[in-house]
Formats: C-alpha cells, sequence, structure tokens
C-alpha cells in the first residue's frame, strides 16, 4: 500500500503556525514512507474563503519547502461529485430528505436546550413518507445505538457512543456540500490512506467513519496532534503573538529553523534539538508524537534560528538579506562585498531582521556618530593617528584582515600605545558607534576605499569640532 497523507487547509485567513505543523507532520509521514503528499483546499465555504488566503497557504507551504505531489485540488469545483454521492445514500436510505426550516430547527434547538436535553436534531424526517414540494436538505442517517470506536495512532483507542452523534446535513437545501462530508468523499476518492490533523477535528471522526462505512470505502487511518498552546496555556492564537507562518519569515527566521522547531512541537527523538530534513523524514513517526499539547516557545525557535544561520554560508544568507536591506533602502544587489559583511554579522544574528539591521552602518553615505561615543574616541590626539593609517592603509598592497593588523601593529609600535587606542576610534569613525564586529574583520568587509573615506570624514569632523 502506498501511503497517501493530504494537508487540506479551510482558506479562511493565512497559514497558521498549527496548521503548517500538521502540513508537516503530513509531509513528513509521506516522505518517510516514500508516499505522496497531497494538498487539497477546503473552500466550500463561499462566503469565507478567499484568494488571498489560498495564495497565502501556498506561499506559505512553499517557503517552508513542503511540496505536494498532487493539488492543489478545490473542493468548490467538486461540487458535482458531493452531489453524486449524496443522491447515492439517498438511494441507498443511508440519507434522507429533511424539510425542517431554518427557523423551526432553531426553536427546537432552543427548547431543547431550556429542557436541558442535548441541542441534536430530533430526527423527525427520518420516517417521513410525504415529499413536499419545499426546499429539503439531505441528511445522513446515522446509527441510534452502538459505539463507533477507532484507533487512533496517536491517542489510542477511541470509543463515541453513536446516539451521541446527530443526523447531520451533508447537503445543504441550497445543494452546498457540508464539510464532514466532503471530507469523506476526497479521502475515500483520493485514495487518502492517513489522516494527520489538529485533535479539534476529534469528534468528528466518528461521523466521517460512520459515513465512510455508508459510502461502502475503507476509511483512512487516523492521527489526532494535540493542540498547540501558548505561554499561559490557553490554545495558541494571535494574542499570544504573530501565529502567521509568513509573519516568521518577515522576522528573519529561516525555513528550516521554523520546520526544526515545528516538528519538535509534538513528537521527539530522546533529547535531540537539532534535526536535518533528511534526520526528520528517516526518525519521524506516530510513536513519538506526544499524547499532550505542545506549548510554543518563540525563545526556543530564535535558538534555533540562530544555530542556522551560523550552519549557513555567508553567500547564501546574503541572499536572504537583500529584501531585508531592500526594505530598509539599501540595494546591495550588486555589491560584491555582502558575503564578507555577512561573515562578520554571522556569529551575532538571531534574525536575519538583527543581520540587516546590523550591516546598514557598511551601507550608509555618511556615518552618523553616536554623540557619547564621539565624545570619548574621537579627539584632536586621534587627527595624527587616523592620517598615518590613511597613509599606510592607502599605500598597501592589499586590503585583507592579515594586511590591516599589520598597519595597525605598524601605527602602535611607533607611537607606543595600546592597540585600544587606535582600535576604537577608528570603530567610532567607520561605524558610529564603540560596538562593532571585529575590527580588522570589519575594515576587511567594508572595503579600502569606503575605509579611507571614512577616516578622512573623521578627521575633519574632529577639526570642524576643535574650530567650533
Ligand atoms: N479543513 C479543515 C481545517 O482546516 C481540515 C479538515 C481535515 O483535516 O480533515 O481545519
Amino acid at each position: 500500500m502506498t501511503v497517501r497523507t493530504r494537508f487540506a487547509p479551510s482558506p479562511t485567513g493565512y497559514l497558521h503556525i498549527g496548521g503548517a505543523r500538521t502540513a508537516l507532520f503530513n509531509w513528513l509521514f509521506a516522505r518517510r514512507n516514500n508516499g505522496q503528499f497531497i494538498l487539497r483546499i477546503e473552500d466550500t465555504d463561499a462566503a469565507r474563503s478567499t484568494e488571498e488566503s489560498i495564495q497565502a497557504i501556498l506561499d506559505g507551504m512553499n517557503w517552508l519547502g513542503l511540496a505536494w505531489d498532487e493539488g492543489p485540488f478545490f473542493q468548490s469545483k467538486m461540487f458535482d461529485v458531493y452531489r453524486k454521492h449524496a443522491a447515492g445514500l439517498l438511494e441507498k436510505g443511508f440519507a434522507y430528505r429533511c424539510f425542517c426550516a431554518p427557523a423551526e430547527l432553531e426553536a427546537r434547538r432552543e427548547a431543547a436546550l431550556k429542557a436541558g436535553r442535548p441541542p441534536m436534531y430530533d430526527n423527525r424526517c427520518r420516517e417521513r413518507k410525504d415529499a413536499p414540494d419545499a426546499p429539503f436538505a439531505v441528511r445522513f442517517k446515522s446509527p441510534t445505538t452502538g459505539s463507533t470506536i477507532f484507533k487512533d495512532e496517536i491517542k489510542g483507542v477511541i470509543n463515541f457512543d453513536n446516539s451521541a452523534i446527530e443526523d447531520l446535513v451533508i447537503l445543504r437545501s441550497d445543494g452546498t456540500p457540508t464539510y464532514n462530508f466532503c471530507v469523506v468523499v476526497d479521502d475515500a476518492t483520493m485514495g487518502i490512506t492517513h489522516v494527520i490533523r489538529g485533535d479539534d477535528h476529534i469528534n468528528n471522526t466518528p461521523k466521517q467513519l460512520l459515513i465512510a462505512k455508508a459510502l461502502g470505502c475503507v476509511p483512512p487511518v487516523f492521527a489526532h496532534l494535540p493542540m498547540i498552546l501558548g505561554s499561559d496555556k490557553a490554545r495558541l492564537s494571535k494574542r499570544h503573538g504573530a501565529t502567521s507562518v509568513m509573519a516568521y519569515k518577515d522576522m528573519g527566521i529561516l525555513p528550516h529553523a521554523l520546520v526544526n522547531y515545528l516538528a519538535r512541537l509534538g513528537w521527539s527523538h530522546g533529547d535531540q534539538e537539532i534535526f536535518s530534513l533528511a534526520e526528520l523524514i528517516e526518525k519521524f513517526s506516530f510513536e513519538n508524537c506526544g499524547k499532550s499539547s505542545g506549548v510554543f516557545n518563540p525563545e526556543k525557535l530564535l535558538w534555533l534560528n540562530q544555530h542556522y544561520i551560523k550552519e549557513t554560508k555567508a553567500e547564501e544568507l546574503a541572499g536572504l538579506v537583500l529584501p531585508f536591506l531592500e526594505a530598509r533602502g539599501v540595494n546591495a544587489t550588486e555589491d560584491t562585498r555582502l558575503p564578507k559583511i555577512i561573515k562578520t554579522l554571522k556569529e551575532r544574528s538571531k534574525t536575519l531582521v538583527e543581520m540587516c539591521d546590523g550591516a546598514l552602518f557598511y551601507f550608509k553615505e555618511k556615518v552618523e556618530y553616536d554623540g557619547q561615543a564621539a565624545a570619548k574616541f574621537l579627539l584632536p590626539e586621534t587627527i595624527p593617528l587616523f592620517k598615518i593609517l590613511i597613509e599606510r592603509l592607502g599605500e598597501a598592497s592589499g586590503f585583507s584582515e592579515k594586511t590591516i593588523a599589520e598597519v595597525f601593529d605598524s601605527v602602535i609600535a611607533e607611537k607606543g600605545i595600546k592597540l585600544g587606542k587606535l582600535a576604537q576610534p577608528v570603530r567610532v569613525a567607520l561605524t558610529g558607534g564603540s560596538i562593532s564586529p571585529g575590527i580588522f574583520e570589519m575594515m576587511d568587509a567594508m572595503g579600502k576605499e569606503t575605509v579611507l573615506k571614512r577616516l578622512k570624514d573623521a578627521a575633519k569632523f574632529i577639526e570642524k569640532k576643535r574650530e567650533s
């Protein structure tokens, strides 16, 4: 049997963290078993489904690298299929026409609630023999006795009392099919073998199993993942911060960092935290999926992101940082210094945003000096130091870290000063502040031309300050 999994989002918003984890687990399970991963867009609710959401979901999946093998299939384009199956169920007596008007149903529901009874449909159209010329919905005839049992791959055996399952509407009076029905038809026609989804769907599972049985199809295996919680142990929602996958892209998170993070949110392999994609595929199994909810921890995501930033080649990071620089008005596409610049920031950036912000000083037309740093380090006595440095660096044949260090050594030896006496003023002259990546590495990355210009500008600045 070929494993076939699916991710079946309703396009009523962006791809959120919970959805992305569901997609990832389906993808991993399919890859683990050399199976196929199908993308199905559950857009039967025309009022709530939007094109933007569909695009946002596709963008999120693409960004995370969760490539689907088939689809996207759209439920809105398959209404004929659902109607055909509903007609089949009617014919076989597994479903019936319900002529109860919405207002009547609502009134009965309220009365049931008031009387302390479950607000379930009272099955009154079940045995109806007449066929009034009036709009009708199609309801599935659920068994009223016995139980529906299934073995969930994560939660274990689950038993539902059939008497608590109402005769659910499978086709509304306007002919549109409902969620539980479409899912069963699709999972059957698409040959889905494993349904991996959030445990908010667990109560739908017995309904879907009963419908599958009536349709005469083999139901898929189910694996329900516990919800993701926020730090306060409430279900993760917007009030816990960003929940959209693409918001994490905008925050400068690397896709694999998020994938690694999501994989560990509800699944584990001993104490291991860092997993390559190949390892995740190799090790993923339902046995190691947790039964209880995972708490979303942004700090841990940042820790993983920093790890992957360190692991990624500077050339690759340079490409990733470009759009962030662009958003801050820096076009560095043609700037050959970028990989070297990134190298100076790689070890100290938790996100691409931090890296971009840390890189901005390299590209400034004019350095803006921090007032305190300038007052402390850009002093008249540094002018001669800057002058010799400008001269020697200008004469030096290369501009490597090694050459720069040698020039510094020669200047401090000659002047009988400590390195800091030269390095700190130079740092302020070049970056505007007193904290920066390692001085030689940073100068090498900045390039000779910019370094010389900035040293000259700083000398002029000090002159001017002295005169005023
Ligand atoms: N469309 C459903 C949702 O977005 C998922 C249905 C399922 O996985 O069975 O919650």
